[in-house]
């Protein structure tokens, strides 16, 4: 299999992927980029290609820069497989993937893990009903179906991405109940000692003013410090009530969606057991990484939020810095290695003036966390009192993380909810340990899997 290896499988063409690719080329190497959209963007540039005018106005200039970048990639030489889902990746470098319901298998000599990132839960009382949805999929359907919501909605929880799907809801016409912001304008008071590094990043804190600004213009209804979020309804949801200011609110609306900030989709470096640390300041799990993006395994780096949180610029510097080191051109990085210090600069500020509250992550024992196998969090405090010491032992205590989604919508809450039980670190605790398949498939596609042969690029 060696024989025909490819000198850089990138999973993911997000920004990460796709400027790995581009840099990669420009050295040189064969490469091939797989990702499971039809496609490139990743979820900042979700069908940039096929965004007309008016989306593109909706979703405003940051979105409609990701064309050039994703049609430069489609020109680059790269081979480029749309539409393929990977369900196993092997410390060899071997890629699994399903791809028109076939199961293929690619071989590398390096490989890189672009996959982005995914909403934290937001595991608050009523959050499983129907009506509720994360912002990040009300921005899923906007960017590929135009889809709107027919009524009123209500934002809730923190971060720029739901400051940003507010915008962008406006700008397409949509009629906003209210913004629910569990962050206060006080944060800021905590968050002061990261304000003079973060001025190096001002054009990204600019534009998050302008984000505040224009909702502030458009008169929308803006709670702020709210805390005791719950959703109303039985078979569905009908209001959000929480505390904000002192006082007691309540919102009727059919439509939630709620949001608290991104973390890394770390599916593929946990399955291939890469050395991770817990990250206080993102309260996430993050790979460990040397400069270039190379993990703990040689051969196999990481860039871009699914390293760590860093956002759509960052991902493609550190995308380009990895394709150097595999190229071993390490010596064209200083500009590059500048600009990653400039366009990192503001996300210490971002992480402390976001920081998700203890009760949205560590929720009281009635609340469901693993929505797939229905464990609530009482449920997962009772298997720390019988002795269980960490996530994975929460699966054979009650099938905890083992539904359709393996942990990624628990994975986080689980960790926290057993280190503050047993009073220690999340570092401590744990994760669950990730196996293959990542993405279901079936026996019979597994049994026909066959070699993918590399065409010359
Ligand atoms: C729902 C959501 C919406 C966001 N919207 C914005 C936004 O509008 N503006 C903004 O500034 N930031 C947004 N972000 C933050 C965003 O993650 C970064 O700004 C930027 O997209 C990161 O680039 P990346 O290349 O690291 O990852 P991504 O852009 O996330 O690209 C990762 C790619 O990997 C693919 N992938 C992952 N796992 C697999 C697998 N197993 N098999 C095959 N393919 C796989 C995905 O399909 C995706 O295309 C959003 C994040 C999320 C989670």
């Amino acid at each position: 299999m060696s024989n025909a290896a490819i000198d850089l499988i990138i999973i993911g063409a997000g920004p990460a992927g796709m400027s790995a690719a581009l840099e990669a080329r420009t050295h040189g190497l064969s490469v091939v980029v797989l990702d499971e959209q039809a496609s490139p963007g990743g979820q900042i540039y979700r069908q940039v290609l096929q965004a007309d005018p008016r989306r593109r106005a909706v979703l405003g200039v940051d979105y409609v820069a990701g064309a050039k970048l994703a049609a430069d990639f489609l020109q680059c030489g790269a081979r480029y497989l749309p539409n393929a889902a990977i369900w196993q990746v092997t410390s060899q470098c071997e890629v699994h993937y399903l791809i028109e319901g076939r199961a293929e298998v690619l071989q590398g000599r390096h490989l890189l893990i672009a996959t982005g990132a995914f909403e934290r839960p937001m595991p608050i009382p009523g959050w499983t009903l129907p009506g509720v949805m994360t912002a990040g999929a009300g921005q899923i359907l906007l960017k590929s179906a135009a889809m709107v919501p027919a009524t009123p909605v209500v934002l809730a929880g923190c971060g720029p991405l739901l400051y940003l799907l507010a915008v962008q809801y406006l700008r397409a016409g949509i009629a906003l109940e209210a913004l629910v912001d569990t962050s206060h304008r006080s944060d800021l008071l905590r968050a002061w000692r990261e304000i003079p590094g973060a001025l190096r990043g001002w054009r990204d804190l600019l534009k998050g003013l302008g984000l505040l600004t224009e909702l502030k213009r458009a008169g929308v209804q803006h709670f702020h410090g709210a805390c005791n979020l719950r959703v109303e309804g039985t078979d569905r949801a009908c209001a959000l009530s929480f505390d904000s200011q002192g006082r007691s609110q309540r919102i009727r609306a059919d439509l939630i969606l709620l949001h608290q900030g991104v973390v890394p989709n770390t599916q593929v470096s946990w399955s291939l057991r890469l050395a991770h640390d817990w990250n206080e300041e993102q309260l996430c799990w993050v790979a460990r990484r040397n400069q270039w993006g190379e993990s703990s395994t040689p051969g196999i780096f990481i860039a871009g939020d699914s390293g760590a949180i860093g956002g759509a610029r960052v991902a493609q510097l550190e995308g380009r810095l990895a394709a150097l080191a595999i190229a071993g051109q390490q010596a064209k990085a200083r500009p590059l290695q500048q600009a990653l210090r400039r366009a990192r600069a503001a996300r210490p500020l971002l992480d402390a003036l976001y920081r998700p509250l203890t009760p949205n992550r560590i929720p009281a024992d009635d609340v469901t966390v693993c929505r797939c196998e229905e464990v609530s969090a009482g449920d997962i405090r009772s298997y720390v009192d019988l002795g269980c010491l960490g996530p994975n032992q929460t699966k054979a205590f009650g099938r905890c993380g083992m539904g359709p989604c393996q942990g990624r919508q628990c994975g986080l809450s689980v960790t926290e909810i057993i280190a503050e039980r047993r009073r220690v670190s999340p570092a401590e605790v744990g994760y669950y340990r990730i196996r293959s398949p990542l993405k279901p498939i079936t026996l019979a596609q597994l049994a026909s899997e066959r070699l993918s042969v590399e065409e010359p690029s």
